[in-house]
């Protein structure tokens, strides 16, 4: 298995001023991390953040991708846009874009086969709501949201990153216990094995409150190759803390 990838999402946060402070501070307490560290940032900040990496081992993302090249799609940004400014991830399909924006499970699909075809690895969102929990569904829905990128990007998937995040579980301050996690990661890989002979490449990571306090035993799972953090990942010290609890 490779490194485990901890990822910070900012979603709507940050400023200019802000996010210096941010990642300066991240950038100076990396030195002995095991594993490999993200910030997928506001799209305006690309270019900032870029700049304050250089030299560094801190990794660029993106918060999404248009799912097309380019045209007349006003508010859109495209993959090639993106990697212009060094972007090595993009979220694709995270539940507040599914939930607001109205993201198919066929979009996300499109969204992750354009920045695989850009060389940017999408990290795949899937993860049920509460409803779908209760009523017993959490593997259909998982399952059903993972197909749907299987079959549109075939024989790429082994280069994508799946980050599991229980809709229930972000930022709620209501994390998935370890067991929890670990049984639909264990379900992804399965999934993914049957579609790839490269599974070992794709990392899968947890997202929904992770913080300081609870990635330990998380990140300690056999199925969780990593974070996908959001709140946390704006105070530095939490989020360091949770780099060093990766393996
Ligand atoms: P929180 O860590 O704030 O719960 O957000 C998780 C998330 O949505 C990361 O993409």
């Amino acid at each position: 298995m490779s490194r485990q990838l901890i990822a910070g999402n900012w979603k709507m946060n940050g400023s200019l001023a802000a996010n210096d402070t941010l990642v300066r501070a991240v950038a100076a307490g990396l030195a002995g991390a095991r594993c490999d560290v993200a910030v997928c940032v506001p799209s305006p900040y690309l270019a900032q953040v870029q700049g304050l990496l250089s030299g560094n081992s801190l990794a660029l993302g993106a918060q999404d991708v248009s799912l097309h090249e380019q045209g007349a799609y006003t508010g859109e940004v495209s993959a090639a846009m993106l990697k212009e400014f060094g972007v090595r991830y993009a979220i694709v399909g995270h539940s507040e874009r599914r939930q607001y924006h109205g993201e198919t499970d066929a979009a996300v699909a499109d969204k992750a086969k354009a920045a695989l075809a850009h060389g940017i690895t999408p990290i795949v969102c899937v993860g049920e709501t509460l409803a779908d929990r209760e009523a017993g569904r959490t593997a259909d829905v998982v399952k059903r949201q993972m197909a749907a990128v299987i079959h549109t990007n075939g024989h790429c998937i082994s280069e994508i990153v799946v980050a599991y995040e229980p809709v229930w579980a972000i930022g709620t301050g209501r994390t998935a216990t370890p067991e929890q996690a670990q049984e639909v990661h264990a379900l992804l890989r399965t999934q993914l094995h049957a579609a790839t002979q490269h599974v070992e490449r794709i990392r899968i990571l947890y997202g929904g409150s992770m913080n300081a306090a609870n990635a330990a035993a998380l990140l300690a799972q056999p199925d969780i190759d990593g974070g996908l953090i959001g709140g946390a990942s704006l105070k530095p010290a939490d989020f360091l803390q949770i780099v060093a609890a990766a393996r």
